[in-house]
């Protein structure tokens, strides 16, 4: 048995927890060195107090001031933060695996990290992947550093794959990637119905318990235009070659075809904390928690084609992954400002996409050399979009 001890970047978020619930089963198997969190002080310190690690961080330095004076009576847990805090425990000698579940484009410099620092990276940051695409997993292989995909869709494909030949899908005999979709809660509304939709009705995903984020980004369809990206650079391959099928009940997580005509898919209850064992223990199989799934419940699986009409997301993600250079990362960045002025009352969701569009077609597509040229798109790009953002009335 392979034991590892692990830093879990985003501790306090869904994913951090689900991971946190997994590694509670087995402490023979796994240890933490580091939780970290955004700003959440006294969610954190709970988790300190049962997980006992060895560092903790606050990404926001007031929260981190907050945590220290929380956790007061255990001096052996050492209260860093900041970016560099983050940076310091995802690349540490002490750690083999680390979990990169921060939301959003701040998980890239961590994610980065662990990735140059040659570790196990459980990857659920997928918009790290999307902003930087050839440049991530250029790191990656220079360091030899093992990238395990924890989005259920990228791990269902990864178990349906020959694990030697993940970057050489078409050596593999494989022919087409089918990605599943649930469709999200507004898969039925019309175009004028999207329009007077509220934040809470779009944080009620039908199938999964998410951060307000992604629960939006499934609702745009946004998160199957990321998660199109991030297939392209997981396994080395192109849109043309994906197809999305919306799978209203969330069970098959995705699907590989080979020229044979064999389709490979990988089934479970929509519940995260499977991918999140299966990337933890790979290649070795854990109890993750997870009721036995019962088919004859479910009975009846549907699969449809998605409405790029109604859902224009998908097809901008498609559009920027073609164009290429650092089209991704401003497509990013434009859905997390628009996300986050939907979530706030200052737009309205079917205006999303209108953001994103008018976003990436004022910011001029940069050959995505460098780190560095990443960072300054996506500030260019978060500055355009709010522009855009104050021309449009809720
Ligand atoms: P969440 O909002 O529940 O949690 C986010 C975590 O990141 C929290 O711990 C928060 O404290 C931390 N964080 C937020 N902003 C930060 C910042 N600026 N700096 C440092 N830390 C920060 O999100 P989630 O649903 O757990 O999703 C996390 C990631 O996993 C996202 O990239 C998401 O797309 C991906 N993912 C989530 C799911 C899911 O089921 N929740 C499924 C697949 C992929
Ligand atoms: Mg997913």
């Amino acid at each position: 048995m392979v034991t590892r001890r692990l830093t879990i970047l985003g501790a306090t978020g869904s994913i951090g927890l689900s991971t946190l619930d997994v590694i509670r089963r087995h402490p023979d198997r796994f240890s933490v060195y580091a939780l970290t969190a955004g700003t959440r002080a006294r969610e954190l310190a709970t988790l300190c107090r049962e997980f006992r690690p060895e560092v903790a961080v606050m990404a926001d330095p007031k929260a981190a001031d907050e945590l220290a004076e929380l956790l007061s009576d255990l001096p052996a847990i050492r209260v860093l933060s900041g970016s560099e805090g983050l940076c310091e425990v995802a690349s540490s000698a002490q750690v083999d695996t680390v979990m990169a579940a921060i939301v959003g484009a701040a998980g890239l410099p961590p994610t980065l990290s662990a990735a140059r620092a040659g570790k196990r990276v459980l990857l659920a940051n997928k918009e790290a992947l999307v902003m930087s695409g050839k440049l991530f997993m250029d790191a990656v292989a220079e360091s030899g550093a093992e990238l395990l995909p924890i989005d259920s869709e990228h791990n269902a494909i990864f178990q349906c794959m020959p694990s030697d030949r993940i970057r050489d899908p078409e050596g593999a005999g494989i022919s087409r990637i089918l990605l599943t979709a649930s469709g999200g809660p507004f898969r039925e509304h019309s175009a004028e119905a999207l329009r007077a939709v509220s934040p809470e009705q779009a944080c009620a995903h039908p199938n999964w318990s998410m951060g307000q984020k992604i629960s939006v980004d499934s609702a745009t369809l946004m998160n199957k235009g990321l998660e199109l990206i991030e297939a392209c650079w997981l396994f080395n391959t192109t849109p043309e070659r994906i197809e999305v099928h919306v799978h209203p009940e969330s069970i098959i997580h995705s699907m590989v075809e080979y020229v044979d005509g064999s389709v490979l898919a990988q089934l479970g209850s929509p519940d995260m904390r499977t991918p999140i064992a299966n990337g933890l223990a790979w290649p070795e199989r854990i109890d993750a928690g997870v009721a036995p799934l019962d088919l004859f419940s479910i009975g009846r699986f549907h699969f449809e084609r998605p409405d790029l009409v109604r859902f224009p997301c998908l097809r901008l993600a498609a559009e920027a992954f073609d164009a290429g250079g650092t089209a991704p990362a401003v497509l990013n960045a434009a859905n997390e400002e628009a996300v986050s002025a939907f979530l706030a009352g200052n737009l309205c969701f079917a205006d999303i996409p209108v953001i994103i569009e008018r976003t990436l077609a004022a910011t001029a597509v940069a050959p995505a050399d460098s780190f560095e040229t990443i960072f300054a798109k996506d500030t260019e790009a978060r500055q355009r979009a709010r522009e855009q953002i104050g021309l449009l009335t809720v």
